[in-house]
């Protein structure tokens, strides 16, 4: 048993170590999955929204303007194909057009597109659109030095001004049959198309539902912190997705957001050309230009790959690596807190099983104990009986002695049994019925005169039994067992002292018996023992004093039974007192027959 406990214990803690590294694997694993699921719906949360920023980019553009084609017209249709196409067409709000006034000179012109009447309305620059003319005025100056080579526009010019923000759309004019350089190639552009972007629908339209669809689908408890700041000063937040705020330098995951990228450029253009029909001449130049925003990335520098904005998402645990952090915990605690119980268990059962062991060899010893005890009288009434039968004894005050022997042995016989028989009683739970009025002082005066007549005076038996002791309500039988029992193992162990004390009080509503002897006394680590069925002491034993290691635990028991106490004070060498305390309800709450009988000892 215990070496299987062992190895059970041994088993445990493998699986235990084992455990351990697997939840480690297993967090390792999941954290990797996490970033890279993060990742992931950061690209294409960027990515539909970057992707309706380039197809703006892409409808928007009026090129070629040719002298004969009208630019509002051009417009018009573009709104039109915009507002079919889109996902989410609000987020332009309003289209301007800037070319050179009359006289030449750089692009100073601004008109706003009126989507009711599809015209351009001469307007006033409007504040938000003011800083982009002198960045106009540039543009329109390098054109004029390069001498108009074909993309060195495009190559420098930012397509989102992100500060307002706004996409800003060159017009690239094809060159007529009638101007110097061969007809059809490219000219470079002095006109631009703007679109203005609505950030009040971005805020309350746009982002709330890319981050619900890409990071807390509806209906769940929001597992990521979505966050967008602007790209150039993090403290300006545009939008978030809950009250609580991201620290800019602790996320988890960092991606530009409201960018024109090339590669999603080419996409739209390869879609718009895919249904592409009679402009098929306009889509390859926007094509070309798509080209052109492709090498300005390419060439390192220009801010066209500046993005306006930047999406941050953080963990609500506080970090991707916190939230595995916990979650380690939690598997930890829960497969520890299973091995515990596994544990516990196994531990549990190798101590009920070491006590049915330890009570089963116990019993084992009552047997031969009980069969020693018996073997004795019934040897001794055989052989008188034997002698009685043969005549060998004829002399009639011998017969008597015989019959006297036979007797008494018969009476140990008939207690044994009766002790026997009682523990069993007691063992199966019986409880101790027929309760009446008891009185102590005369149940100990009986249990005292038939241990003199036993002993025959050869033992001095001091009593000092108070006259007035209350009545106890209890079991007559049982408790004249108790005190026997008591007094037995006081004379059983009093050695060569001869001594044994009885004695009787009440107080404060309890009665007290106490039963001393001044013999061999018992070890302060067998104290505790002596009240176990079964246990016999090892100074018993070795004295080989007869036994059954029943007489105790009887006691306690029906001592219990009543409500009351026992416990025993000891020197090993110098005796041993026995203190029973009853409880004793005052005269007046003991029924009225019980009252009537108030005994003298
Ligand atoms: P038994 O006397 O039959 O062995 P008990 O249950 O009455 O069984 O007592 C249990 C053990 O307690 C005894 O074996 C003995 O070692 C110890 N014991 C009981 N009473 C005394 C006593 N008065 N003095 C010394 N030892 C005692």
């Amino acid at each position: 048993m215990t070496l299987l406990a062992a190895a059970l214990a041994v088993l445990l803690v493998v699986l235990a170590v084992v455990q351990y590294r697997w939840v480690g694997q297993v967090s390792d694993g999941e954290r990797e999955q996490l970033r890279a699921s993060l990742q992931r719906r950061g690209r294409e949360f960027a990515m539909e929204l970057n992707r309706e920023l380039a197809r703006a980019f892409a409808t928007f553009q009026t090129t070629p303007i040719s002298e004969e084609q009208d630019v509002a017209a051009r417009l018009a249709a573009a709104w039109l194909e915009w507002t079919r196409d889109a996902r989410y067409p609000r987020i332009i709000r309003d289209v301007y057009f800037v070319e050179p006034a009359d006289g030449g000179g750089p692009p100073e012109r601004l008109s706003r597109f009126n989507r009711g009447t599809g015209l351009l309305e001469a307007t006033e620059w409007p504040a938000a659109l003011e800083h982009l003319r002198p960045r106009f005025a540039r543009e329109a100056e390098d054109v004029q030095r390069q001498g108009g080579s074909s993309f060195t526009i495009v190559r420098r010019h930012a397509p989102l001004a992100e500060e307002i923000p706004a996409l800003v759309i060159p017009a690239i004019r094809f060159r007529s049959r009638e101007e110097a350089a061969p007809p059809g190639t490219i000219r470079p552009a002095l006109a631009y198309t703007i679109a203005l972007l609505d950030v009040d629908y971005l805020r309350g339209d746009v982002l709330p539902a890319l981050s619900e669809h890409h990071f807390n689908p509806a209906g769940t408890t929001p597992e990521f912190l979505v966050t967008v700041v602007q790209a150039r000063m993090p403290s300006k937040v545009v939008f978030q997705s809950t009250a609580s705020t991201v620290d800019p330098e602790r996320v988890d995951l960092r991606q530009p957001l409201l960018e024109i990228r090339a590669d999603d450029m080419g996409r739209v253009l390869l879609e718009q050309t895919r249904h592409a029909g009679p402009r098929e001449k306009s889509r390859t130049t926007q094509l070309r230009f798509a080209v052109a925003v492709q090498q300005g990335e390419a060439a390192g520098g220009p801010p066209s790959a500046t993005s306006a904005w930047q999406l941050l998402v953080t963990h609500r645990a506080g970090s991707v690596d916190a939230a595995i952090r916990a979650a380690r915990t939690r598997n930890l605690t829960i497969s520890f807190g299973i091995l515990l119980l596994f544990g516990t268990s196994i531990a549990l059962l190798v101590v009920s099983t070491e006590r049915a062991r330890r009570l089963a060899d116990r019993q084992m010893e009552f047997v031969a104990a009980v069969s020693h005890e018996l073997r004795t009288p019934l040897a001794v009434i055989r052989s008188a009986g034997e002698n009685l039968a043969d005549g060998v004894v004829a002399d009639p005050s011998q017969v008597e002695r015989y019959g006297r022997l036979i007797e008494e042995q018969g009476r140990s016989l008939s207690d044994m049994v009766e002790q026997v028989l009682a523990f069993a009683g007691a063992e199966n739970g019986q409880r101790i019925a027929a309760r009446q009025p008891v009185n102590i002082g005369e149940l100990l005066a009986d249990v005292i005169e038939a241990t003199e007549r036993i002993t025959g005076g050869s033992l001095t038996l001091e009593r000092s039994i108070d006259h007035e002791l209350p009545p106890i309500e209890g079991n007559r039988d049982a408790l004249r067992r108790v005190f026997q029992n008591l007094v037995d193992n006081a004379v059983k162990y009093s050695g060569d002292s001869s001594w044994i004390g009885v004695g009787a009080s009440a107080s404060g509503g309890e009665l007290r018996v106490t039963i001393t002897d001044r013999g061999m006394g018992i070890e302060a680590s067998e104290l505790r023992r002596i009240f176990e069925p079964f246990y016999r002491g090892r100074g018993a034993s070795a004295a080989q004093i007869h036994g059954s290691g029943l007489g105790l635990s009887l006691v306690e028991r029906i001592v219990q039974a009543h409500g009351g106490t026992v416990s025993v004070k000891s020197a090993p060498g110098h005796g041993s007192t026995f203190t029973v305390v009853l409880p004793a309800p005052p005269a007046s709450s003991v029924n009225e027959t019980s009252v009537a009988q108030t005994f003298r000892a």
